[in-house]
């Protein structure tokens, strides 16, 4: 598959703060792809270099496979912080003086946005008497103008409720199979595994992991076992056959297999077999919180 966005070896600095460490990775045409990382990680700064709003360092990106220019800017909507709407015009009014400035889209083209974001039916009311969920729906109305291949969003969720982020998740996923490629930054893990395809996690402007989102929060079973003796029990099951990794935490024993591979009766039986009696044998899946702050921690 094509890549809408490549990036190779990018770089970024405020003075000592190094805010991306050469980071590459691509993003397939089609995706809704989330940049996951906590605050700070260098997310804003990396969207607002492929937008042209920031200049890196080092390295390139190319949109498109060609290096930015004003043709290929047209082809990206982008919503980095909520627009300036005019809190006593209405819906139209607001994306008229949007479309104005921007040269992008055209009157018809309002109602088109606005029935996306579904807010055609509220398109007279001011903007003042919005909620928060459709002010920011309504931001996106505007990234939407001119009918653009590839939206750019920074975490568009932030501040709202349950629904309102319900709401958003929708829309992204109805703009996802209209065709359109997603780009967007999240710090929520939950956000980025209900609706992203591929992920970039990132931590202190480090890419940590990119990729399909099923590989890279591919699930495993993890067998927690301990016995009196944790290291003579970790020793133990060094020469156990199936694991794939074996972590010794406190006084547990950490035993983890591809998902659906873990037999709890043969790990019993192998560590009686070899003189030992275990006082804890439990299977416990693996959470992709957990699998998240295995990625985000040192
Ligand atoms: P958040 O979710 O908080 O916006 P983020 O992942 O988007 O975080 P960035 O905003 O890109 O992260 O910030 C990355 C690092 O660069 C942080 O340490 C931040 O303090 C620093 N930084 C960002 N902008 C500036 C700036 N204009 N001047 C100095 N340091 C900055």
């Amino acid at each position: 598959m094509q890549a809408v966005l490549s990036l190779n070896g990018i770089s970024k600095s405020y003075g000592s703060i190094k805010a991306l460490k050469n980071v590459s990775y691509e993003v397939p045409e089609g995706s809704v792809f989330g940049i996951l990382g906590p605050n700070g990680s260098g997310k804003t700064t990396m969207l607002s270099i492929i937008l042209d709003i920031l200049k890196a360092d080092s390295g390139s990106f190319a949109w498109f496979g060609q290096p930015g220019s004003p043709e290929t800017r047209k082809r990206i909507g982008s919503l980095l912080e909520t627009p300036n709407f005019y809190q006593y015009l209405s819906a139209v009014d607001n994306l008229n003086i949007t479309e104005a400035i921007s040269g992008r889209g055209n009157a018809a083209d309002i109602d088109r946005v606005l029935e996306i974001v579904n807010l055609l039916e509220r398109k007279k009311s001011k903007f003042s008497s919005y909620s928060l969920g459709m002010k920011q729906r309504l931001a996106i109305g505007a990234a939407l103008l001119g009918d653009p291949q590839v939206l750019v969003f920074d975490e568009p969720t932030n501040g709202l409720d349950p629904v309102g982020i319900a709401e958003i998740r929708e829309l992204i996923k109805s703009l996802a199979k209209r065709g359109k490629t997603i780009i967007m930054a999240s710090h929520l893990l939950d956000e980025v595994e209900k609706v992203c395809t591929h992920v970039a996690i990132m931590k202190r402007g480090t890419l940590i992991v990119a990729g399909n989102v099923d590989e890279v929060f591919a699930n495993e079973d993890i067998v927690e076992v301990s016995s009196q003796d944790t290291d003579h029990l970790h020793n133990l099951l060094n020469g156990f056959n199936g694991a794939t990794k074996i972590k010794q935490d406190d006084n547990k024993v950490q035993l983890f297999f591809p998902q659906g591979t873990a037999r709890l009766e043969d790990i019993n039986r192998y560590c009686f077999e070899n003189g030992t009696t275990l006082n804890l044998l439990a299977m416990k899946k693996k959470s992709l919180e957990s699998k998240f702050l295995e990625l985000t921690n040192d």
